[in-house]
Protein backbone atom coordinates (compact mmCIF):
# COMPACT_ATOMS: atom_id res chain seq x y z
CA UNK A 1 0.00 0.00 0.00
CA UNK A 2 1.27 3.74 -0.80
CA UNK A 3 0.92 6.98 0.55
CA UNK A 4 -1.97 8.33 -1.79
CA UNK A 5 -3.47 4.23 -0.98
CA UNK A 6 -3.31 4.80 3.04
CA UNK A 7 -4.70 8.03 2.77
CA UNK A 8 -7.98 7.17 0.45
CA UNK A 9 -8.67 4.49 3.29
CA UNK A 10 -8.30 7.15 5.62
CA UNK A 11 -10.32 9.41 3.98
CA UNK A 12 -12.99 6.80 4.15
CA UNK A 13 -16.15 8.30 6.31
CA UNK A 14 -16.99 6.94 9.49
CA UNK A 15 -19.88 5.16 9.16
CA UNK A 16 -20.44 4.54 6.07
CA UNK A 17 -20.68 1.21 3.64
CA UNK A 18 -16.91 1.34 2.56
CA UNK A 19 -16.11 2.04 6.69
CA UNK A 20 -17.87 -1.05 7.19
CA UNK A 21 -16.11 -2.92 4.44
CA UNK A 22 -12.82 -1.36 5.78
CA UNK A 23 -13.22 -3.11 9.18
CA UNK A 24 -14.08 -6.19 7.74
CA UNK A 25 -11.25 -7.10 5.95
CA UNK A 26 -9.22 -5.82 8.77
CA UNK A 27 -10.58 -8.25 11.21
CA UNK A 28 -10.92 -11.39 8.35
CA UNK A 29 -7.29 -10.93 7.95
CA UNK A 30 -6.51 -11.19 12.02
CA UNK A 31 -8.61 -13.73 12.46
CA UNK A 32 -7.05 -15.66 9.78
CA UNK A 33 -3.53 -14.56 9.52
CA UNK A 34 -3.24 -15.13 13.64
CA UNK A 35 -5.33 -18.19 13.57
CA UNK A 36 -8.09 -15.96 15.90
CA UNK A 37 -4.91 -16.14 18.53
CA UNK A 38 -5.46 -12.99 20.97
CA UNK A 39 -3.02 -11.89 23.00
CA UNK A 40 -3.18 -10.31 26.68
CA UNK A 41 -0.46 -7.69 27.66
CA UNK A 42 0.27 -5.97 30.71
CA UNK A 43 2.02 -2.90 31.71
CA UNK A 44 3.41 -1.53 34.96
CA UNK A 45 4.42 2.03 35.13
CA UNK A 46 7.12 1.70 38.10
CA UNK A 47 7.93 5.15 38.75
CA UNK A 48 6.60 8.50 38.37
CA UNK A 49 8.31 12.03 39.12
CA UNK A 50 8.51 14.95 36.80
CA UNK A 51 9.73 13.87 33.27
CA UNK A 52 12.63 16.11 31.05
CA UNK A 53 11.01 14.63 28.19
CA UNK A 54 7.88 17.16 28.51
CA UNK A 55 5.02 16.13 26.35
CA UNK A 56 2.23 18.56 25.79
CA UNK A 57 0.10 15.31 26.73
CA UNK A 58 1.53 13.90 29.41
CA UNK A 59 0.84 13.86 33.10
CA UNK A 60 4.10 13.42 34.18
CA UNK A 61 5.62 15.80 31.95
CA UNK A 62 8.11 17.94 34.26
CA UNK A 63 6.57 21.24 33.34
CA UNK A 64 2.87 20.52 34.05
CA UNK A 65 3.28 17.24 36.42
CA UNK A 66 -0.50 16.89 37.87
CA UNK A 67 0.47 13.98 40.26
CA UNK A 68 -0.15 14.74 43.97
CA UNK A 69 2.96 12.86 44.49
CA UNK A 70 6.42 11.11 43.30
CA UNK A 71 6.92 7.37 43.55
CA UNK A 72 9.30 4.64 42.55
CA UNK A 73 8.63 1.09 43.30
CA UNK A 74 11.41 -0.86 44.72
CA UNK A 75 12.87 -4.30 42.84
CA UNK A 76 10.83 -6.06 45.43
CA UNK A 77 7.94 -5.18 44.76
CA UNK A 78 8.29 -5.00 40.62
CA UNK A 79 9.26 -8.48 40.92
CA UNK A 80 5.96 -9.26 43.10
CA UNK A 81 3.22 -7.72 40.75
CA UNK A 82 5.28 -9.14 37.96
CA UNK A 83 4.54 -12.64 39.56
CA UNK A 84 0.97 -12.06 40.04
CA UNK A 85 0.91 -10.64 36.78
CA UNK A 86 1.89 -14.05 35.16
CA UNK A 87 0.18 -16.08 37.17
CA UNK A 88 -3.10 -14.53 36.70
CA UNK A 89 -1.93 -15.10 32.79
CA UNK A 90 -0.60 -12.86 30.43
CA UNK A 91 1.47 -13.39 27.42
CA UNK A 92 3.96 -9.99 27.83
CA UNK A 93 4.30 -7.75 30.65
CA UNK A 94 5.75 -4.12 30.01
CA UNK A 95 8.07 -2.52 32.34
CA UNK A 96 7.57 1.52 32.10
CA UNK A 97 9.70 4.30 33.35
CA UNK A 98 10.28 8.33 32.62
CA UNK A 99 12.42 9.42 30.46
CA UNK A 100 15.54 9.24 32.71
CA UNK A 101 15.05 5.99 35.34
CA UNK A 102 18.09 4.63 36.53
CA UNK A 103 19.24 2.03 33.86
CA UNK A 104 20.77 0.10 36.67
CA UNK A 105 17.36 -0.37 38.04
CA UNK A 106 15.92 -1.85 35.29
CA UNK A 107 18.47 -3.95 34.78
CA UNK A 108 18.28 -5.49 38.22
CA UNK A 109 14.46 -5.78 37.59
CA UNK A 110 15.30 -7.75 34.33
CA UNK A 111 17.70 -9.91 36.06
CA UNK A 112 15.24 -11.04 39.10
CA UNK A 113 12.04 -11.19 36.93
CA UNK A 114 13.15 -13.10 34.19
CA UNK A 115 14.71 -16.13 36.97
CA UNK A 116 10.53 -16.32 37.82
CA UNK A 117 9.34 -15.46 34.34
CA UNK A 118 7.36 -18.90 33.04
CA UNK A 119 8.91 -20.11 29.65
CA UNK A 120 7.62 -18.71 26.36
CA UNK A 121 6.40 -15.13 27.85
CA UNK A 122 8.21 -11.94 26.93
CA UNK A 123 9.22 -9.24 29.17
CA UNK A 124 9.42 -5.51 27.34
CA UNK A 125 11.07 -2.62 28.58
CA UNK A 126 9.60 1.07 27.74
CA UNK A 127 11.87 3.33 29.18
CA UNK A 128 13.83 6.42 27.86
CA UNK A 129 16.34 6.50 24.63
CA UNK A 130 19.37 4.12 24.79
CA UNK A 131 21.92 3.19 22.76
CA UNK A 132 23.54 0.13 21.17
CA UNK A 133 25.36 -1.08 24.45
CA UNK A 134 22.37 -0.04 26.43
CA UNK A 135 20.01 -2.16 24.47
CA UNK A 136 22.53 -5.52 24.35
CA UNK A 137 22.49 -4.89 28.11
CA UNK A 138 18.97 -5.12 28.73
CA UNK A 139 18.57 -8.35 26.79
CA UNK A 140 21.52 -9.77 28.65
CA UNK A 141 19.88 -8.86 31.81
CA UNK A 142 16.61 -10.94 30.39
CA UNK A 143 14.03 -8.01 28.34
CA UNK A 144 12.98 -9.88 25.18
CA UNK A 145 11.61 -6.79 23.81
CA UNK A 146 11.75 -2.66 24.13
CA UNK A 147 8.79 -0.29 23.13
CA UNK A 148 10.26 2.25 21.57
CA UNK A 149 7.91 4.97 19.03
CA UNK A 150 8.95 7.95 17.01
CA UNK A 151 6.03 10.25 18.48
CA UNK A 152 3.37 12.34 16.14
CA UNK A 153 4.99 15.64 15.99
CA UNK A 154 8.24 14.35 17.98
CA UNK A 155 10.40 17.20 19.02
CA UNK A 156 7.53 19.90 18.34
CA UNK A 157 4.66 18.37 21.14
CA UNK A 158 7.55 16.88 23.16
CA UNK A 159 11.43 17.76 24.18
CA UNK A 160 12.89 14.73 22.54
CA UNK A 161 14.58 14.91 19.37
CA UNK A 162 13.28 12.98 16.26
CA UNK A 163 16.57 11.85 15.51
CA UNK A 164 17.25 10.78 19.18
CA UNK A 165 14.08 8.47 19.06
CA UNK A 166 15.17 7.09 15.49
CA UNK A 167 18.74 6.07 16.84
CA UNK A 168 17.52 4.30 19.65
CA UNK A 169 14.89 2.25 17.35
CA UNK A 170 17.76 1.48 15.39
CA UNK A 171 19.98 -0.04 18.48
CA UNK A 172 17.12 -2.23 19.72
CA UNK A 173 16.53 -3.96 16.39
CA UNK A 174 20.42 -4.53 16.07
CA UNK A 175 20.58 -5.63 19.77
CA UNK A 176 18.16 -8.29 18.78
CA UNK A 177 15.70 -7.29 20.73
CA UNK A 178 11.83 -7.48 19.58
CA UNK A 179 10.82 -4.03 19.29
CA UNK A 180 6.99 -3.07 19.72
CA UNK A 181 5.71 -0.26 17.86
CA UNK A 182 2.71 2.28 17.83
CA UNK A 183 1.48 5.22 15.97
CA UNK A 184 0.61 7.57 18.60
CA UNK A 185 -0.52 9.99 20.04
CA UNK A 186 -3.32 10.39 17.70
CA UNK A 187 -5.36 13.91 18.18
CA UNK A 188 -8.06 15.88 15.84
CA UNK A 189 -4.70 18.32 14.94
CA UNK A 190 -3.28 15.59 12.90
CA UNK A 191 -3.47 15.53 9.17
CA UNK A 192 -4.10 12.04 7.20
CA UNK A 193 -1.08 12.87 5.53
CA UNK A 194 1.11 12.99 8.42
CA UNK A 195 -0.69 9.61 9.54
CA UNK A 196 -0.03 7.84 6.35
CA UNK A 197 3.77 9.11 6.62
CA UNK A 198 3.89 7.40 10.65
CA UNK A 199 2.30 4.67 8.89
CA UNK A 200 4.68 3.76 6.04
CA UNK A 201 7.58 4.26 8.85
CA UNK A 202 6.27 1.59 10.94
CA UNK A 203 5.50 -0.58 8.02
CA UNK A 204 9.20 -0.41 6.94
CA UNK A 205 10.42 -1.54 10.33
CA UNK A 206 8.53 -4.80 10.06
CA UNK A 207 7.09 -5.51 13.94
CA UNK A 208 5.25 -8.68 15.14
CA UNK A 209 3.24 -6.41 17.23
CA UNK A 210 1.75 -2.95 16.42
CA UNK A 211 -0.62 -0.47 17.39
CA UNK A 212 -2.57 2.94 17.29
CA UNK A 213 -3.24 5.11 20.33
CA UNK A 214 -5.64 8.33 20.42
CA UNK A 215 -4.07 11.09 22.52
CA UNK A 216 -6.52 11.38 25.64
CA UNK A 217 -6.82 14.92 26.68
CA UNK A 218 -6.07 14.61 30.37
CA UNK A 219 -7.02 17.52 31.94
CA UNK A 220 -4.13 20.11 32.96
CA UNK A 221 -1.76 18.56 30.40
CA UNK A 222 -0.56 21.62 27.13
CA UNK A 223 -2.86 19.54 24.54
CA UNK A 224 -5.87 19.10 26.39
CA UNK A 225 -7.51 21.88 24.63
CA UNK A 226 -7.16 19.97 21.50
CA UNK A 227 -9.75 17.46 22.30
CA UNK A 228 -9.67 14.06 21.10
CA UNK A 229 -10.38 12.10 18.04
CA UNK A 230 -13.49 9.76 18.43
CA UNK A 231 -13.48 5.89 19.14
CA UNK A 232 -14.68 5.40 15.38
CA UNK A 233 -12.02 7.06 14.20
CA UNK A 234 -9.32 5.11 16.36
CA UNK A 235 -11.39 1.73 15.14
CA UNK A 236 -10.58 3.16 10.99
CA UNK A 237 -7.17 4.45 12.23
CA UNK A 238 -6.66 0.83 13.65
CA UNK A 239 -7.55 -0.93 10.72
CA UNK A 240 -6.22 1.16 8.03
CA UNK A 241 -2.73 0.38 10.10
CA UNK A 242 -3.17 -3.25 10.70
CA UNK A 243 -3.50 -3.51 6.56
CA UNK A 244 -0.79 -1.51 5.46
CA UNK A 245 1.60 -2.71 8.04
CA UNK A 246 0.84 -6.05 7.97
CA UNK A 247 1.91 -6.73 11.89
CA UNK A 248 2.78 -10.88 11.90
CA UNK A 249 1.36 -11.45 15.60
CA UNK A 250 -0.53 -8.79 17.09
CA UNK A 251 -2.50 -5.51 16.37
CA UNK A 252 -3.79 -3.25 19.02
CA UNK A 253 -5.83 -0.17 19.63
CA UNK A 254 -5.13 1.53 22.52
CA UNK A 255 -6.53 3.08 25.22
CA UNK A 256 -9.45 0.29 24.76
CA UNK A 257 -11.87 0.28 22.07
CA UNK A 258 -14.24 -2.54 22.80
CA UNK A 259 -15.43 -2.22 18.91
CA UNK A 260 -11.77 -2.57 18.00
CA UNK A 261 -12.12 -5.88 18.46
CA UNK A 262 -14.53 -5.83 15.32
CA UNK A 263 -11.36 -4.23 12.89
CA UNK A 264 -8.13 -6.18 13.06
CA UNK A 265 -7.29 -5.34 17.28
CA UNK A 266 -6.84 -8.80 19.00
CA UNK A 267 -4.39 -7.45 21.59
CA UNK A 268 -5.61 -5.41 24.25
CA UNK A 269 -3.04 -4.40 27.85
CA UNK A 270 -4.23 -4.01 31.25
CA UNK A 271 -2.08 -1.17 32.90
CA UNK A 272 -1.19 -0.90 36.73
CA UNK A 273 1.15 1.51 38.26
CA UNK A 274 1.89 5.45 36.63
CA UNK A 275 0.35 6.10 33.52
CA UNK A 276 1.14 9.27 31.02
CA UNK A 277 -2.42 9.23 30.13
CA UNK A 278 -3.60 9.63 34.21
CA UNK A 279 -3.51 11.88 36.88
CA UNK A 280 -3.00 9.40 39.53
CA UNK A 281 -0.54 7.65 41.29
CA UNK A 282 -2.10 3.93 40.21
CA UNK A 283 -3.71 3.81 36.97
CA UNK A 284 -5.56 0.30 38.40
CA UNK A 285 -7.80 2.45 40.25
CA UNK A 286 -8.98 4.43 37.45
CA UNK A 287 -8.19 4.77 33.49
CA UNK A 288 -6.30 0.93 33.77
CA UNK A 289 -7.89 -1.72 32.89
CA UNK A 290 -7.52 -5.04 34.73
CA UNK A 291 -6.21 -8.29 33.19
CA UNK A 292 -9.34 -9.95 33.74
CA UNK A 293 -11.77 -7.16 32.31
CA UNK A 294 -8.83 -8.14 29.45
CA UNK A 295 -9.47 -11.01 29.27
CA UNK A 296 -12.90 -11.17 29.34
CA UNK A 297 -13.71 -8.87 26.53
CA UNK A 298 -11.66 -10.79 24.51
CA UNK A 299 -13.45 -13.87 24.98
CA UNK A 300 -16.67 -12.26 24.74
CA UNK A 301 -15.48 -11.17 20.73
CA UNK A 302 -14.40 -15.04 20.56
CA UNK A 303 -10.86 -15.15 20.42
CA UNK A 304 -8.23 -17.65 21.41
CA UNK A 305 -6.31 -17.37 23.99
CA UNK A 306 -3.41 -19.89 25.90
CA UNK A 307 -2.15 -17.20 28.81
S1 LIG B 1 5.40 10.53 27.69
FE1 LIG B 1 7.18 9.51 28.64
S2 LIG B 1 8.94 10.74 27.93
FE2 LIG B 1 7.12 12.01 27.60
S3 LIG B 1 6.98 13.29 29.46
FE3 LIG B 1 5.67 11.45 29.75
S4 LIG B 1 6.98 9.98 30.84
FE4 LIG B 1 8.32 11.55 29.94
Amino acid sequence: MNRKEIIELLEIENGSKDFYELIRESNNKTREEFNNQAYIFSQIGINASPCSGNCKFCALAENNYLLDNEFEFDTELVVEKARLSFEEGIDDLFIMTTASYPLKNLLNIANTVSEAMPKGKRLVANSGDMSYETALNLKDAGYTGSYHIKRLREGIDTEIPVSQRIDTIEAIQKSGLELYYCLEPIGPEHTLDELAEEILFARDLKVKAMAVMRRIAVPGTKLEKLGQISKLQLIKIAAVTRLASSPTRCMNAHETVEGSLLAGVNQLYAEAGSNPRDDVIETSNNRGLSIKDVRTMLKEYEFNITS
